[in-house]
């Protein structure tokens, strides 16, 4: 994908578009996110609205295709790259004197929005980390159009010749929908495809559903669609395809469910789930499942937090004293240059993980080689987010790296003033 590298390093900020004609009436405009296009005789129905800052180029490429005015937009779920194009959408049909478009998505939606604008500032942070926005880009929706109509589970819209069967289930988020449109054999399946390990368990994000994705997935295959149309990504194609990859990724998204729960069951804790759980080789080699976003870690981590409450089975954690005390106590038991030196050891054999670890006593502790500790810290975030596949952990682990560079440079924390 190409980059916009005024706009910074974010495969968010790609200008590009591709608009694909699917089948006769059904399109997708291949952006970051994917919209699904339906031109029917009586008008055109969008599934997704994209992210706000690519909609004046969903209204140029629609109208590249069509004059004919937009009779819904349906949001596949409420997340800031699918349901947020749409205010130049309505303001498009204004201009032409057209009816106001009829904006339809999940009966939980309206709560997320809520919810996102109750937490702007927030979700500004942990979106600009997740996605690599540079500071002065707005990182997060600031227009929120509501839907006019809600669906519970199912809805059928009649639009011209086409059905449109709209199903909910939750996966990526508690409001998400799946679109099937029978006469074309077309499913469009919003984030239950991304061509990733699904992100179930974003690390910065609010529960979402494994096992009810695997459902939802299943229930996918079980139409025989001809084309998938995802929320990501391109087009998947052939009955056969399509039902493969659909039933390998649900089957690897009950496989951990199955695993968190037996070992739960079985009486073991957080810790020792992360550490034991298994992904086989046939997930590591798919290219359905690639940890290239989503992680199966990340995927264990949400199930845990779904069945299980935060007690992580020793009782020393459940009022800890703070970080800062108890790296002192270390410090000052080992002393500092042991534990710096055998960091930069470990960092030499390659052991980056557990350098962290000790890093982490000198930075926490107030040692007296801390600004040291942090310029070796930053160099091995960043050595990881080298070789880290998931866009996710690589953007965390060099936003990481980032903040302790500011500090090392003098600059103080991002927001403290300065660039
Ligand atoms: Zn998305």
């Amino acid at each position: 994908m190409a980059e916009d590298t005024s706009l910074g390093s974010s495969p968010l900020f790609s200008g590009e578009a591709e608009m694909i004609r699917v089948v006769d009436g059904v399109h997708m405009l291949r952006m970051w996110a994917n919209v699904c296009i339906v031109e029917s005789g009586e008008g055109v129905v969008l599934f997704d609205a994209g992210l706000p800052f690519h909609g004046p180029r969903i209204v140029e490429e629609l109208r590249r295709l069509t004059d004919a005015p937009v009779l819904y937009i349906i949001y596949g779920h409420g997340h800031a790259d699918h349901a947020f194009g749409t205010p130049f959408l309505l303001r498009d049909a204004e201009e032409r004197g057209y009816p106001r478009p009829r904006v339809i998505a999940h009966e939980a939606l309206p709560r997320r929005f809520d919810r996102y604008r109750r937490m702007l500032p927030y979700h500004e942070r942990i979106n600009r980390m997740q996605f690599d926005i540079p500071e002065g880009i707005p990182a997060f929706p600031w227009e929120y159009v509501y839907p006019d109509e809600t669906i519970r589970d199912a809805l059928t819209l009649r639009v011209g010749e086409f059905t449109l069967e709209l199903r909910h289930a939750r996966g990526e988020t508690d409001d998400h929908l799946w679109l099937w449109i029978p006469e074309r054999k077309v499913a469009c399946v919003s984030d239950f495809w991304v061509w990733s390990c699904p992100n179930v368990g974003n690390p910065f994000k609010v529960q979402r559903y494994a096992l009810e994705w695997a459902v939802a997935l299943e229930e996918v295959a079980q139409r025989s669609p001809e084309v998938l149309l995802p929320g990501h990504g391109s087009p998947l194609l052939g009955v056969e395809t399509i039902g493969e990859a659909c039933l390998q990724v649900s089957e690897a998204l009950r496989y951990l469910d199955q695993q968190v729960v037996d070992m739960l069951n079985g009486g073991m804790w957080q810790e020792e789930i992360l550490h034991s759980f298994q992904w086989p080789e046939e997930y590591a080699r798919s290219p359905y499942l690639a940890p290239i976003y989503g992680h199966p870690y990340f995927v264990v981590q949400a199930l845990l937090r779904q069945y299980h409450g935060w007690y992580d089975g020793n009782p020393s954690h459940l009022f800890p004293s703070p970080e800062a005390e108890i790296a002192a106590e270390v410090l000052a038991l080992a002393g500092e240059e042991r534990v710096f030196g055998r960091a930069k050891e470990l960092e030499g054999k390659g052991e980056l993980q557990l350098s962290l670890h000790l890093l982490d006593f000198l930075l926490a502790g107030g040692a007296g080689a801390r600004m040291e500790a942090m310029e070796v810290k930053a160099r091995i975030l960043e050595r990881m987010a080298g070789e880290e596949r998931s866009l996710i952990a690589r953007n965390i682990l060099l936003a990481g790296a980032r903040e302790l560079r500011r500090e090392t440079a003098g600059k103080g924390p991002v927001g403290e003033g300065g660039d």
